[in-house]
């Protein structure tokens, strides 16, 4: 199936006609999620012998910029599913058939969430301050607090991680546990505390685990602390930026659009033509497209090098965060530029490019961020910090 067939050119708009409604009513896109899942598209990742529709990432990524195009907070939501759809991909492809359960469940329609983030962890996926608990059948109950659990009202598996403390390194014993929590659980709840700036339709509220019970077939991997080479580690990483930058540059697509758009409405009294006929807006314009030509080139071509397992060795974290970090900041750049040209009444609250640069601004807090970005950039040119 082509990104037409299941990206429809009505459900799109009827995707854009929603997205002021969510964002004003701090609402969860429920009728986006609704269509996304009757056409297909949660499952668009999964191989055609598990019941998907067998898409490769650059596919996806190409839907997921579009869709972002359309409705950034509704493509940022569905990202997280597709996020652990293309983990367990990667993870099956490699031999590790604990993740199957994930493409064969994605297929059935289960909804996946991301419960990785935790308040103050800036160690990511190399540590973290939820509790794991083994016991005797192999179970692993989670106490802690995940934090911006996009998709909250609506998932039916969270993936989560914790830490075993009472791991002791011996007999290959390690104390990171990855899983996936079956909503029908007992011991975890939602705090509703999402009110954001923007990717308001996201609804990522706190999610509190108090016991959280993982039965054992849920239990995928489990990682030592620190910095490591596992594959899961590169498959987490390498789907999460790559999709993540997918949604970015979708949303500096639409708003190239706009700033293509507006000036031609916009007359200048003293020499009567529209303003995109200005040289100093053509110029502005004109710097945005070619910021967003140089993204589109170096975004397909991280997807692809991630699809076709290019050997980039140690520069592929570099190359990966390079990648999210020029998505975000393209992004931002010609949100910035549209609303420049388009006139002082873009600034009204209500106007589709307040709401964008509302969005775009989250493209700060997602890992990795600036500072780790350049972190990961500086010990690879420079070596590790002294
Ligand atoms: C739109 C968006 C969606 C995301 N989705 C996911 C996801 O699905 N899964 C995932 O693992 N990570 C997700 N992330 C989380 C992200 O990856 C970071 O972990 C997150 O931005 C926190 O970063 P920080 O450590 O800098 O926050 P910090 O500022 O250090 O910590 C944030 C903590 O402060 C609390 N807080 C502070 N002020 C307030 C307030 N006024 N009201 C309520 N609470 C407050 C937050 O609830 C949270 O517990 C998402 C981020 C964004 C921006």
């Amino acid at each position: 199936m082509s990104i037409d067939d299941v990206l429809s050119a009505e459900l799109l708009e009827r995707i854009r006609g929603r997205a002021a409604g969510y964002d004003e009513r701090n609402e969860f896109c429920h009728e986006d999620l609704d269509e996304l899942q009757e056409a297909g598209y949660l499952r668009a990742l999964v191989p055609t012998e598990h019941g998907g529709l067998g898409w490769e990432l650059p596919h996806l990524v190409k839907a997921q910029r579009l869709l972002a195009s359309y409705a950034p907070a509704t493509s940022l939501a569905v990202n997280m599913h597709q996020i652990w759809v293309s983990v367990a991909r990667q993870m099956v492809q490699l031999g590790h058939t604990a993740f199957e359960q994930v493409l064969s469940e994605a297929a059935q329609g289960h909804i996946f969430a991301f419960g990785i983030s935790e308040a103050g962890n800036d160690a990511v996926l190399f540590d973290s301050v939820t509790e794991a608990r083994v016991s005797e059948d192999g179970s692993v109950t989670f106490t802690g607090t995940k934090i911006f659990t996009t998709l909250a009202p609506v998932w039916t598996r969270l993936g989560l991680f914790g830490k075993d403390v009472e791991a002791t390194g011996e007999d290959g014993e390690l104390p990171l546990i990855f899983g996936f929590l079956p909503r029908e659980a007992t011991g975890w709840r939602t705090i509703e505390n999402w009110d954001t700036l923007g990717m308001r339709a996201t609804q990522s509220h706190t999610t509190e685990l108090d016991h959280a019970n993982v039965p054992q077939k849920r239990v995928v991997r489990k990682l030592p602390l620190g910095p490591n080479q596992d594959p899961l580690v590169f498959s987490i990483f390498s789907s999460f930026l790559t999709l993540l930058a997918a949604v970015y540059t979708g949303i500096g697509d639409r708003a190239l659009e706009l700033a293509a758009e507006l000036p031609n409405q916009r007359k200048a009294l003293s020499t009567g033509t529209t303003l995109d006929q200005d040289p100093d807006f053509r110029y502005k314009v004109a710097e945005a497209q070619l910021r967003q030509l140089a993204l589109d080139a170096h975004l397909y071509s991280v997807a692809s090098d991630v699809e076709t397992g290019q050997s980039h060795g140690p520069s592929w974290f570099p190359r990966l965060v390079s990648l999210r970090t020029s998505a975000t900041r393209t992004a931002r750049y010609i949100v910035d530029t549209a609303l420049s040209v388009g006139g002082g009444a873009q600034y009204h609250r209500t106007s589709e490019l307040s709401r964008l640069y509302r969005d775009v601004l989250a493209g700060i807090h997602h890992p990795s961020d600036d500072e780790s970005a350049h972190r990961t950039l500086a010990a690879y040119i420079l070596g590790p910090l002294e």
